[in-house]
């Protein structure tokens, strides 16, 4: 089971996490939501006729909610033909990502991901909350996740990366990510 969140849109040439280590299987159960890198919201599975068909029956968040409204389900198939048809907005995340990974290492801060979503770790829940407003303070827009999306001590600052973030608003954020970090 792939939950690829994090992986479609950006990874394989946006095709996904799947597509990135050219793995094809019907005995993967794809999943992956509308809601980051296509701009969206909602969510979809893939996978061998029989899971589908078994989740459609029996998942119950699915059977006991409403479907997704045609405008977000438009807004998808919009999302997924822009991919296809403009691998340039991939290749300029691409290289916001190599060079937000640069200059965070630069800067001795550990962490860093393949994909656009960025997590720096931080510990301490109060802490991740208090850095994230000093960068809001900045101008960057980067939220404390803590517990319990994610395991109690590891709260951490997201950065999310976008194809059209500037060579100089990476620059700035690390910067002033680096700055908060140090007090
Ligand atoms: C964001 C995210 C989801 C859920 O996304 P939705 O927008 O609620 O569909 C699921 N898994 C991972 C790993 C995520 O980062």
């Amino acid at each position: 089971m792939v939950d690829d969140a994090h992986g479609i849109g950006v990874l394989g040439r946006g095709r996904g996490t799947l597509a990135h280590f050219g793995i094809a299987s019907e005995r993967v159960v794809y999943m992956a939501t509308l809601g980051k890198a296509l701009g969206g919201y909602g969510a979809f599975v893939t996978g061998a006729p029989e899971v589908v068909e078994w989740l459609m029956q029996r998942a119950r968040p699915y059977v006991f909610s409403t479907a997704l409204p045609p405008a977000a389900a438009a807004a998808a198939s919009a999302a997924l033909a822009i991919v296809a048809a403009e691998p340039d907005r991939i290749e300029r995340l691409h290289a916001n990502i190599a060079a937000f990974r640069e200059a965070l290492a630069l800067a001795g801060i550990a962490g860093s991901s393949p994909t656009a979503i960025q997590p720096v770790l931080v510990g301490d829940p109060i802490r991740a909350v208090s850095l994230s407003a000093r960068l809001r303070e900045r101008g960057h827009l980067v939220p404390a996740i803590r517990p319990p999306t994610v395991p109690a001590g590891t709260s951490r600052l997201r950065v999310s990366l976008t194809s059209e973030h500037s060579a100089a608003q990476v620059a700035s954020l690390v910067r002033d990510l680096a700055e908060a970090l140090a007090t």
